[in-house]
């Protein structure tokens, strides 16, 4: 395609432009619109015009003016620098965080993702002679103190190596490879391009059986998801989405953090920012930005923009899986981006659906969420990757029956469905237990069973289903009163009690809860619904409720999660715990051992 392709601006719509004279125009296409050359993709073409979504604030953009086709699309420039950076959702690179606050990011204004000058050191992986094609390891850079970034050849080009630069400091713009296919020399160097709306290939689709670890027990214990699955956190103002997204961040045990701040407010996105560099990684002790990549799009820049910002985070992060990283993206709110979406479509003139939305809004909702997964990389040496798709969703008014939250639900494996009366009581994390769900829980399983306990399952449902149970009791308690329900039902009740304050409850801030390993998770469990079955056989044989409930190990159990001797606390409290209930046994002079599975089974 030839480059002085040139058109004109016919109309401007906010953030859509019609624009004429380029009849070639391809659907897709990168144009830079109007005299300030501000960037825009072709959305839609049509028999003598071609519409056009801005990607930059259009006020001041008049008719008559100039657009210039690029012959592009839109894409991310990917290899050493994309670390620790903040980025804007076309990829321009954000130096400081006063620009996510100020009245406008400055117009038409063409940077370089990545740094032209900065030296990279360059350690070769091949050697001449060598045959390499899409996807090998061609060399490896530390990128950061916690990322070693694998610089791979980019898809579709193979040959022979014919020249490798030794072992040095290099920009990405110098070669560092020579590659002959057929008599044509080729040279590569550290940085490549891809398109940002195409999905990035791989050699097969893996299913994955390991759970992605976040250190909360309602998500790890009750509503896992795997590594290179796909889930969704919708909340109504204020439940905890933000504070939920960040925990997976700082404490998910992926190597690369993608974060996408779409659409929310630009002081709310600074202070993450402000506060990023501060946090440091629990495993390395290193601050997690070093190996985070944030995308940060706020309510104040153009909507298109936002639009772009999903497509170029879930780029970057698979490239990263590509180079065989365990990745988490999350996208915080994809609301916002539907929103875009949903504007731009009335831009265009199509025909809303459902509350505005496009048709294909759950086609681009799907899209969105298909791009994670556990891969088998392209390429030598042999190496799998997983990308797991978080995205918070805020239904308006906390209402879930709206086409975001509806179509998001058919997509992805799990939700953390957050809710507006525990957030109102400060039961945190806010996710109710009753309406959530994980479709990953019985295929991790396997991995708890392996490292952590094979009774591992039988607690987890076991708990669940008393959860269940104690709120059907609840809804009856509260009609009659409590002391009028039989002591079994008030033993559920008193369980769940213990569950939800010793268990799902978890602080956010600062202290021993903030992190639960998994067997810690498992003993608290164990200690909860042991004793269960044990005061639940005394109470069968006539011991009263209120013997049981007086002890004050019942107290201590709500609050063993916090003791700074972690585990060991737990074991020494479930010590007690049996004697305890032993000791009662033996003063009724009754024997226990039969279990009470059946109530709760
Ligand atoms: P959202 O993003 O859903 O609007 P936030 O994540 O900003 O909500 O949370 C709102 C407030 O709720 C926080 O400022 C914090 O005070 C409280 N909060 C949320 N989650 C937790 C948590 N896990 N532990 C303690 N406080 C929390």
């Amino acid at each position: 395609m030839s480059s002085n392709r040139k058109g004109y601006i016919a109309s401007i719509s906010g953030p859509v432009v019609i624009a004429k004279g380029i009849p070639d125009i391809k659907m897709g296409e990168v144009v830079y619109v109007g005299n300030e050359e501000l960037l825009g993709e072709v959305v839609r073409v049509m028999q003598d015009s071609f519409a056009v979504q801005v990607y930059e604030d259009t006020s001041g953009l008049k008719p008559k003016e100039p657009v210039i086709a690029t012959g592009k699309l839109l894409v991310a420039e990917l290899g050493p620098g994309l670390m620790a950076q903040t980025f804007d959702g076309i990829q321009r690179p954000l130096k400081n965080i006063e620009e996510l606050v100020g009245p406008f990011i400055k117009r038409g204004v063409k940077v370089n993702p990545l740094p032209r000058n900065k030296k990279w050191h360059f350690i070769p992986k091949v050697e001449k002679g060598a045959k390499v094609s899409s996807g090998d390891i061609i060399g490896v850079v530390p990128e950061t103190p916690l990322v070693e970034h694998r610089i791979m050849v980019p898809i579709g080009v193979s040959g022979t190596v014919v020249e490798v630069v030794p072992e040095g400091d290099y920009t990405i713009e110098d070669p560092v490879l020579v590659i002959e296919n057929n008599g044509k020399r080729q040279e590569l160097t550290m940085k490549q391009e891809w398109p940002v709306r195409q999905a990035r290939p791989y050699k097969e689709r893996l299913t994955s059986e390991v759970p992605l670890l976040i250190g909360q027990r309602i998500i790890d214990t009750f509503f896992p998801i795997a590594k290179g699955g796909a889930g969704a956190i919708p909340g109504g103002f204020g439940t905890g989405k933000t504070v939920t997204l960040h925990k997976v961040s700082m404490y998910s045990d992926s190597q690369i953090v993608v974060y996408i701040g779409c659409g929310e407010r630009g002081n709310e996105i600074a202070e993450m920012l402000k506060e990023f560099p501060e946090l440091t990684d629990p495993k390395s002790g290193r601050p997690i930005i070093e190996r985070s990549i944030v995308i940060a799009n706020t309510s104040n820049m153009p909507v298109s923009a936002r639009e772009a910002s999903i497509y170029m985070g879930v780029t970057i992060a698979e490239y990263y899986r590509d180079q065989g990283y365990d990745v988490t993206l999350i996208a915080d709110s994809t609301s916002r981006w539907a929103e875009a979406l949903r504007e731009i479509a009335g831009r265009l003139g199509e025909l809303p659906v459902e509350r505005g939305y496009p048709a294909y809004l759950p086609d681009k909702i799907a899209e969105f969420y298909e791009r994670g997964g556990r891969v088998l990389a392209l390429g030598q040496p042999e190496r799998s990757g997983s990308v797991t798709v978080l995205g918070a969703v805020s239904p308006p008014g906390g209402d879930y029956n709206e086409p975001v939250t509806i179509h998001t639900l058919r997509f992805v494996g799990t939700m953390w469905a957050l809710d507006t009366d525990l957030a109102y009581r400060r039961h945190f994390p806010a996710i109710n237990w009753l309406k959530s769900f994980s479709q990953y829980a019985d295929i991790v399983e396997k991995w708890w069973v392996k490292n952590v306990s094979p009774e591992f399952p039988k607690y987890r449902k076991k708990a669940l289903r008393l959860l269940t149970v104690a709120s059907e009791i609840e809804a009856i308690a509260s009609v009659v009163g409590e002391g009028a329900l039989p002591d079994d039902q008030r033993l559920i009740l008193l369980t769940s009690e213990i569950i939800k304050e010793g268990f799902l409850r978890q602080t956010a801030l600062t202290g021993e809860d903030v992190f639960c390993k998994p067997e810690k998770q498992y003993w608290l469990l164990k200690l909860m619904m042991d004793f269960f079955d044990k005061s639940y056989e005394l109470i069968r044989r006539r011991v009263s409720i209120e013997e049981i409930s007086k002890l004050p190990e019942i107290y201590e159990m709500m609050r063993v999660k916090e003791d700074e001797r972690g585990l060991a606390a737990v074991k020494e409290l479930y010590d007690r715990v049996m004697s305890k209930l032993d000791e009662i046994a033996k003063r009724h002079g009754v024997t226990i051992g039969v279990t009470a599975e059946e109530v709760v089974a």
